[in-house]
């Protein structure tokens, strides 16, 4: 199992990376599957993981801090748990990263245009 993760994380390079995580994610994904709420562990896991990210936010506000290169570090790893976190959720779903991110884009087009009619 951990050479098939090594190989979508680092091996594979003709697959494209958003191909490459979504499998990663549904493989390390151990969530159990809820038939009521389908996704509700992975919305949870999200929440929690962006909640990391406002602490971070919270404590350098509390302390009058800048954003520092350890910092910065520290919210690029909570990031990408959230991003695990949203990937896990939009599979859930079967919802690919590439057709949310083609239909967001269409939404936001279609937005903007009617605010300039
Ligand atoms: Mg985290």
């Amino acid at each position: 199992m951990i050479d098939h993760l090594r190989n979508l994380a680092n091996g594979w390079e003709s697959t494209p990376i958003h191909l490459r995580y979504e499998a990663f994610v549904h493989l390390t994904n151990i969530q159990p599957y809820d038939p009521v709420l389908p996704g509700l562990g992975e919305l949870l896991e999200l929440q929690a993981e962006l909640g990391e990210v406002t602490e971070i936010y919270q404590k350098l506000r509390r302390n009058g801090r800048y954003l520092e290169a350890a910092d910065k570090k520290k919210l690029k790893d909570e990031l990408g748990d959230v991003l695990w976190a949203f990937q896990a959720l939009c599979k859930v779903h079967h919802f690919s990263l590439e057709s949310l991110m083609q239909e967001n884009m269409e939404k936001l087009c279609a937005r903007l245009a009617e605010k300039e009619s």
